[in-house]
């Protein structure tokens, strides 16, 4: 399979980016080929102009895309394929006839072109081009059209040859139009899907912290106001005497000890539960359940840092941590603030109180 063949395969898989040296390539291609086919038609009809004007455009064309790879300007290249089609096809209305079908070229051109100004990234802050052309193709053709409707072309010729350079002129427009219309969606999509992913990849470092892979205080405040339940427990921890772990074992080790807590209290939940790093070594679920699930959640919690073997330097880390809880009874409606304040209060009697243990009220 040619380099070109297999580019093409890879930009319909999705597996490559169309860039705008291959946008350009292509058009120049297609334009070239349909114009030395075109010359090959007028040779077998020995149609004189058709020759001339045929070869020496697909020339222009195949220039042009040397020309545009050694200045790299897409511009002048689109541009210049752009009028020469236009000019190509309107002599040919003057010296044929209209019923050659050579105007079609003029109309099939302008989204093409839109397309390729549009996409192009290096001209695509010069949009305005696009209208600007399609004006000025729009009413020089009809200004043709006009001229032509009191004046007989300049070569005739049999009903024939008309009609077959009509009818291939037809077909290659068809698929002009349509072959760039599926490139145009093609890559809108694509960059779509590209734009989507972005987003949430930066959806999802907003809201996850980076450490834990938990999610963070923001995240859960969102998810928190949308909650449509009021049969929840509101469980706050945090890691005992913590400075101590870093000064000891050292920063690094520290936030091993915050990522085998992170690690805890995920596996202690349910699916439908919520877990975040509210803070520095602070931790928030949202438990669905009455205060003996919060309490089974805390003991599982417990359990697995009570296993946990986490060894620095031959010293085994003990990590242990204080509740509290707040529990949202359905009279409470879910004041979230008055809820955070509760098990906050209690986190706070819990460590006066000599730290890993579970607090369940104001006292
Ligand atoms: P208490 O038992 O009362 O909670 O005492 P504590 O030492 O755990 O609490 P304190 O608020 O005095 O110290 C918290 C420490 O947590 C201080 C801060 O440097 C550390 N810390 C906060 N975020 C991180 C982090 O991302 N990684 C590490 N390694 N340490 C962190
Ligand atoms: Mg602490
Ligand atoms: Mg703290």
């Amino acid at each position: 399979m040619s380099g070109m063949a297999k580019k093409v395969v890879l930009i319909i898989k999705g597996d490559k980016q169309v860039t705008d040296i291959d946008r350009f390539r292509f058009l120049t291609i297609f334009m070239g080929i349909v114009h030395l086919i075109l010359a090959g038609i007028g040779m077998r009809l020995t149609c004189q102009p058709v020759i001339i004007f045929s070869i020496l455009i697909a020339t222009v064309e195949i220039s042009m895309l040397c020309a545009v790879r050694h200045m790299n300007n897409f511009l002048l290249g689109i541009s210049t394929i752009y009028f020469a089609t236009c000019f190509y096809s309107l002599t040919a209305c003057i010296f044929l006839g209209w019923t050659f079908g050579f105007a079609l070229y003029n109309l099939a051109i302008v989204p093409v072109l839109y397309y390729m100004i549009y996409m192009t990234k290096s001209i695509s802050n010069s949009k305005r081009y696009a209208l600007f052309y399609a004006i000025i193709n729009g009413m020089i053709t009809l200004m043709i059209r006009g001229y032509m409707y009191h004046r007989k072309p300049i070569y005739r010729y049999e009903g024939k040859t008309a009609f077959y350079i009509s009818f291939f002129n037809h077909v290659v427009c068809f698929a002009f139009v349509i072959i760039f219309s599926t490139l145009f969606i093609l890559e809108l999509t694509r960059s779509r899907e590209k734009l989507e992913k972005q987003a949430e990849e930066l959806k999802h470092l907003a809201d996850y912290d980076e450490l834990t892979k938990l999610r963070n205080r923001r995240s859960m405040l969102d998810i928190w106001k949308r909650l449509g339940r009021n049969d929840y427990c509101v469980v706050m921890g945090d890691i005992d005497d913590f400075k101590k772990i870093n000064d000891t074992y050292g920063h690094e080790n520290g936030d091993d000890v915050l990522k085998l807590v992170a690690n805890s209290m995920q596996e202690a939940i349910d699916s439908i539960d919520y877990v975040s790093r509210w803070g520095g070594e602070e931790f928030l679920m949202i438990v669905f359940g009455n205060l003996a699930y919060a309490l089974k959640v805390i003991d599982k919690v417990q359990r697995e840092l009570k296993n946990a073997n986490l060894i620095v330097e031959g010293q085994r880390v003990e990590v242990t941590m204080t509740f509290g809880i707040s529990e949202c009874a359905g009279e409470q409606k879910g004041d979230i603030d008055e809820l955070i304040r509760q098990a906050d209060r209690r986190l706070y009697i819990g460590k006066h109180s000599g730290k890993n243990c579970i607090k369940i009220k104001d006292e």
